[in-house]
């Protein structure tokens, strides 16, 4: 377990996620595993910056809303929380910060479970 100051934010790895996931942010904490990539990485630093321009209330306001719309139409809870915009975000930056390719963005978002 250690913690470490990164460019604009902290990470914790070996710090508690929820079950399931690989790491979670809160504000300008990031925890994950261990075993974490830098691809991780690099998603979880979207959030960082999603918290910052919006705030903690409107972060979670928009974060839990969505999900819960994306329930209520029946989606399960991966197809639900891949869908909250938030995560479509940083699973799109986290992808395009390593491999820029606009094509991709069609098969990103048909691709999405
Ligand atoms: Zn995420």
């Amino acid at each position: 377990m250690a913690i470490r100051r990164a460019a604009d934010h902290w990470v914790w790895s070996g710090g508690p996620v929820p079950p399931g996931s690989d790491g979670i942010t809160l504000g300008s904490l990031v925890i994950v595993k261990t075993d974490h990539t830098r691809r991780l990485l690099r998603h979880e630093r979207v959030h960082v910056e999603q918290w910052r321009r919006l705030g903690v209330s409107l972060f979670l306001w928009r974060y839990v809303t969505s999900y819960l719309r994306w329930r209520w139409r029946g989606y399960p809870h991966k197809g639900a929380y891949r869908r909250i915009p938030l995560e479509v975000e940083a699973y799109w930056r986290e992808r395009v910060d390593h491999d820029p390719d606009p094509d991709n963005l069609a098969a990103f978002v048909t691709g999405i479970e």
